[in-house]
């Protein structure tokens, strides 16, 4: 697989898929001796302000949920902010697993453009940076997975023993975010999505998707609990205590998913299957079989499973609205198994 054919994005977009993943980058260079480029790198605009901006939303949910234990000291926690809380969590992590992810990244189905850009600006509302470089660092961490060149591995670099194991699940938690020493560079990683106007625009309007994000969880408290006061909890736990679950597990899917699990299938890296952040995760713990075939629609392969995103996906295309939807055979999974070297 690695040091198959290389390609160019102008004749394949970067997708991910298992048998072209180490051809995700054009430029021949990187992909043949496995090396990563200087000129492979995207450069911080303004790097003070991007690591404020990180910085912020880091510690913002935090703060946030200070303020729901001290909410929660002084009088119960109501009902509609569990709902709220709900409805917000499903519509933004679908964003990031349905959309960014196996949609946008691995493009494993097509749908309308519409839709697509729908989707896409549900991801935004995540607050994990804007669709297309969400997008190329994920393509690039498949391209080198535990390797030189993967922005956010927990095995490169951080020395050994439990120091060392410390270091790297920070790095790949969270660390990573403040360090632009391996971010993808767009142009060479997403330069599809780039050329692509409906998610050009999407990513464009980042900031106005943020904010419907948080319009939306006060509006909906207001709504279902009758009050501004339900209206201001409601943004608590829809806009807070959400970022601060959805980017946790999301930051997870990097560090632990990368750590510790089952591996089922041979893939050449440390990625693991977790079973306990799955349904959390809406399947996307299920992450050694993800790097073995990173096309695939579905991330859980057997039917316990389980895989809310899939049966999202599955959905849609029985509605026909996604199509093209890609399905890895018994045979190919098989092939890969561990159990079977
Ligand atoms: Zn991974
Ligand atoms: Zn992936």
């Amino acid at each position: 697989m690695r040091g198959s054919t290389p390609q160019t994005i102008d004749t394949a977009p970067p997708v991910g898929d298992d048998e072209t993943v180490s051809t995700i980058a054009p430029s021949p260079s990187p992909l043949g001796d496995d090396v990563p480029l200087r000129d492979d790198i995207q450069p911080a605009s303004n790097e003070t302000l991007d690591r404020f901006l990180t910085g912020t939303m880091t510690v913002l949910p935090f703060l946030g949920l200070g303020v729901v234990g001290w909410q929660l000291w002084n009088s119960a926690l109501h009902w509609h902010d569990l709902v709220v809380f709900a409805i917000v969590y499903g519509v933004t992590t679908l964003g990031i697993t349905v959309g960014f992810h196996r949609m946008l990244t691995h493009r494993a189905f097509e749908t309308h453009p519409w839709l697509r850009g729908t989707i896409a600006a549900m991801g935004s509302a995540a607050i994990e940076g804007p669709v297309i470089s969400w997008v190329a660092d994920h393509r690039k961490h498949h391209a080198f997975a535990d390797q030189e060149g993967d922005p956010h591995s927990p095995h490169v670099d951080h020395g050994h023993g439990l120091g060392g194991a410390l270091r790297g699940l920070f790095h790949a938690h969270v660390g990573w975010l403040f360090k632009h020493d391996q971010r993808a560079l767009k142009t060479r990683y997403a330069k599809d999505l780039i050329d692509d106007p409906v998610i050009a625009f999407v990513n464009r309007t980042f900031v106005l998707w943020v904010a419907v994000g948080l319009v939306a969880p006060f509006c909906l408290g207001w709504a279902i609990g009758g009050s501004l006061t339900a209206g201001l909890t409601g943004l608590l736990w829809g806009g807070l205590v959400r970022i601060l679950v959805l980017h946790h597990v999301t930051y997870s899917i990097n560090s632990l998913c990368h750590f510790f699990g089952r591996k089922p299938y041979e893939t050449g890296d440390e990625s693991r299957n977790l079973a306990w952040l799955a349904p959390l995760s809406m399947g996307e713990s299920w992450h050694n079989n993800h790097h073995a075939f990173p096309t695939s629609a579905a991330h859980g392969l057997r039917w316990w499973q389980v895989d809310v995103s899939a049966l999202v996906i599955r959905g849609l295309e029985r509605a026909g609205l996604v199509w093209n939807v890609v399905r890895i055979s018994p045979e190919r999974q098989a092939a890969k198994s561990s159990a079977r070297l």
